[in-house]
């Protein structure tokens, strides 16, 4: 039996089967490309949904990791730390937003906006106490808790774990009439993926974030952008909004503000709506620790000193021309944004992952007949060329 053998029965012995990998054990890692037990190499085109942004191990920010954890690695809320008022005024600089409120999972920091939107619209807007409604959109994805599956329009992801949260509308992804028709008085927010990416990288139509942007201004919404997995240079903009030139009132962020390396979270948005919060409304004992974000300050360093935005949006534009002119009966339709590409096939798109991690690329459907490209924004021209090869190959045996 190899070690890799060994490690996925052992994985899978032990552990609940919420995941089905493909079977890969990674146990070393750098840069774009990720090794297994017995050493062969392969190409990371997954970059952990998008939380691997700058690659694995980036020098700089394990250096900041090794630095910090020979100084303080947690103090809790109770007291302050060095490292948490640096973060803070860094995202609030890159944002543009007054404050910011610090988590640590993706999920926790959309639980955050939840609570934030609901407090604003009883203490700011003045909806009736209980009363407030949020819209979101078919499709969506922004965590696992329970509230956020309540919201959810995928039946997997719900089924036997309800009763649900209420306060929640469901409106199709894309269509304006069908928001403005939800919105009502006591509306606080519209909460929205300014690109889907685990619905299949999903791209609105062009106007929508902006009309949705401006309905929300005139009727007195919160307009909330999950940037969880497009943030951060992902769709070859800053933040994904940026393509419309949407200025959300909260930004909600995740993956790659902690550099691939910690788990940091983070909701920015003005005094007027994150101002809602008082001790002891909310909080997280790890949320703020000073080594998380002296990782995210090395992480948002990285990002301005490498360029990583606009090596998304070159690198993105040069691969997604190459897709392109792959002929092949299976594809359906390539879409894509930066280094954030989708690949819909006319059926299940796992055996075409599973080929191409044969040839030594790494990557992952995702619902089912859509295979996801997000590699690494430290990814260069020649890694994309090596890429290609295999991915032509893949479709050529089709
Ligand atoms: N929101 C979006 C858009 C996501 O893509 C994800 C994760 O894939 C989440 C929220 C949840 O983040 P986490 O898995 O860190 O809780």
């Amino acid at each position: 039996m190899t070690q890799t053998q060994h490690i996925i029965e052992q994985t899978e012995k032990y552990g609940a089967q919420n995941y089905r990998p493909l079977p890969i054990v990674i146990s070393h890692a750098e840069g774009v490309w990720v090794h297994d037990p017995e050493g062969n190499a392969y190409m990371d085109m997954l970059s952990a949904y998008s939380a691997l942004n700058h690659g694995h191990r980036h020098p700089k920010i394990i250096a900041a990791l090794k630095e910090q954890a020979d100084k303080v690695t947690l103090t809790s809320r109770a007291f302050y730390n060095d490292q948490l008022g640096v973060f803070y005024e860094k995202l609030s600089r890159l944002t543009g937003k007054d404050m910011i409120l610090p988590m640590n999972t993706g999920a926790e920091a959309v639980e955050t906006a939840v609570k934030a939107v609901r407090r604003w619209a009883y203490d700011v807007k003045g909806v009736p106490a209980d009363q407030a409604e949020i819209i979101v959109c078919s499709g969506n994805f922004h965590g696992r808790t329970v509230t956020i599956t309540s919201f959810s329009s995928d039946p997997e992801y719900q089924r036997g774990f309800g009763p649900f949260t209420p306060g929640f509308k469901i409106v199709p992804y894309g269509d304006l009439e069908a928001l403005r028709a939800a919105i009502t008085p006591n509306t606080a927010a519209f909460l929205v993926e300014p690109i889907q990416g685990e619905a299949g990288i999903l791209i609105p139509q062009e106007g929508f974030l902006k009309g949705a942007r401006e309905l929300c201004r005139e009727n007195r919404v919160l307009f909330v952008a999950d940037e969880i997995q497009t943030g951060f240079g992902r769709t070859g903009r800053l933040f994904a909004c940026d393509w419309e030139d949407v200025l959300p009132d909260l930004y909600i962020m995740g993956k790659a503000l902690g550099g691939g390396v910690f788990p940091i979270s983070a909701v920015a948005g003005d005094a007027e709506i994150l101002g809602v919060f008082n001790p002891s409304s909310h909080g997280s004992t790890f949320g703020g620790n000073p080594l998380g974000c002296a990782v995210a300050i090395a992480a948002l360093e990285v990002l301005e000193e490498e360029q990583l935005v606009k090596r998304s949006a070159e690198l993105g534009a040069y691969f997604l021309g190459e897709l392109k002119k792959i002929a092949s009966g299976r594809i359906k339709e390539i879409r894509g944004r930066g280094l954030f590409i989708g690949v819909e096939l006319t059926g299940p798109a796992r055996t075409y992952c599973e080929r191409l991690k044969a040839l030594g690329l790494l990557c992952k459907e995702t619902h089912e007949t859509t295979i996801r490209f997000a590699p690494p924004l430290t990814i260069t021209r020649e890694n994309l060329d090596w890429a290609l090869e295999r991915i032509r190959q893949v479709f050529a045996e089709a």
